[in-house]
């Protein structure tokens, strides 16, 4: 029997409603396969901040150093609500930025798929979605803007400043821009590099880099987008895409307009990739406007849960039971009211209800296990 330790960071806001769910799922992979999860609950976020004054505690930290890999939910309050929790402990900067730097988790990966089958969950015309949608976005998660030295203050002039620096060093291009490569050529061979050079001169950087880069990969063809023009083409033609590699924030934005053109959020899920440790976690926030009602979409976290058994337990068959599960949830005519609202025709049902109907579509499938 196999043993995977995992940290369990549910978080704040609809992440312990979509945690339950991904624990539901491991429950059930478990007696599939020959597998234990030893499952290690830890504070992490804004919760972890009220009960311990940290964001990211000394006992989370060792729970995560410990672990074979890190599931994670979602972080964050309302913006009222987070002015109650001093500015560098507020859950991202106190605790998520913190993660991704202890672990180097420098490759974030974010699937925006859409089967045939489900593309009228998107808000754009079927003509514009085709057959549907299936790219991968490759962010670079630990330099840039938000890992940079940040200074407030006030100026000779008596007005108020700041001054945030965005740094990358070649390294650090160089390590994202071979993931990037390495899945482009196994996927359609096509490499978008979204960047910003005519403004930017960490673009040109990062361009300078990706001409070194692709001589490894002669057979990876390489289109140039500037990420303004990218914003625009991913609503008019994001089929035109296959695999996206730009800097930080250029991932941040773009990918969240990418679960726009899915037609919610809760279909985001991802994995950030790190030398040593990997962590999974929904590309979405912790959707204070809905928490506690049992309507949350569980799927981009039991799909960060499907790319986990994939990218850090090696267990691929397993993975595609579970997406086919998910994905028959939707195409059996149910749905999350994120989904439903726009007057699809799909049953609305609960968060757990979503995550029972996934484990029963999971236990009609051969485990392979
Ligand atoms: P959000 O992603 O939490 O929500 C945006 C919209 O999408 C909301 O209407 C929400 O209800 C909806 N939504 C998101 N996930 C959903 C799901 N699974 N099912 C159904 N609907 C879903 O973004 P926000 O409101 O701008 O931010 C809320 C908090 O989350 C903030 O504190 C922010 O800092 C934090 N945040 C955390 C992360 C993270 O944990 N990595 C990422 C983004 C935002």
């Amino acid at each position: 029997m196999t043993t995977h330790k995992i940290a369990l960071l549910a978080g704040d806001g609809i992440g312990p409603e979509i945690m339950a769910e991904a624990v539901k799922i491991l429950k059930l992979v478990e007696q599939r396969n020959k597998v234990f999860f030893d499952l290690r609950p830890a504070l992490f976020g804004a919760c972890a901040w009220f009960e311990t004054g940290k964001s990211f505690p000394d006992e989370s930290i060792a729970i995560c150093d410990e672990a074979d890999a890190i599931l994670k939910g979602t972080i964050g309050l309302s913006h009222e609500e987070s002015k109650k929790i001093p500015i560098d402990e507020q859950p991202e900067r106190g605790a998520l930025l913190p993660m991704r730097r202890r672990y180097q988790t420098y490759a974030n990966f974010r699937p925006v798929t859409l089967p045939p089958s489900l593309a009228h969950f998107s808000p754009l015309r079927p003509e514009i979605i085709g057959d549907g949608i299936d790219l991968v976005i490759i962010r670079e998660l630990v330099g840039g803007l938000y890992f940079g030295a940040k200074t407030t203050g006030v100026n000779d002039s008596g007005r108020r400043y700041v001054h945030e620096v965005l740094e990358y060093d070649e390294d650090q291009i160089c390590q994202v821009l071979e993931v990037a490569f390495k899945l482009s050529s196994q996927r359609k061979k096509v490499l978008h590099n979204v960047h910003k050079s005519n403004v930017l001169k960490s673009s040109v950087l990062w361009n300078e880099i990706l001409e070194e880069v692709r001589v490894d990969y002669p057979d990876v063809q390489v289109e140039h987008v500037l990420v303004d023009a990218a914003a625009t083409y991913l609503c008019l033609d994001p089929t035109r895409f296959d695999v996206m590699v730009m800097e930080n924030m250029f991932g941040d934005i773009l990918s969240d307009q990418c679960g726009g053109i899915l037609g919610s959020l809760g279909l985001m899920p991802s994995a950030c990739v790190g030398p040593e440790k990997s962590y999974y976690e929904p590309s979405h926030g912790s959707a204070p406007d809905i928490a506690g009602q049992g309507i949350a979409n569980p799927y981009s976290m039991l799909g960060s849960v499907a790319m986990m058994l994939q990218m850090s337990f090696g267990m691929e068959a397993e993975a595609r039971n579970l997406w086919q599960a998910m994905q028959s949830v939707f195409t059996d005519g149910y749905t999350t009211p994120d989904l439903a609202r726009r007057g699809n025709a799909e049953r609305q049902i609960s968060t757990s209800e979503f995550g029972d109907r996934v484990a029963t579509a999971l236990e009609s499938i051969p485990s392979n296990g």
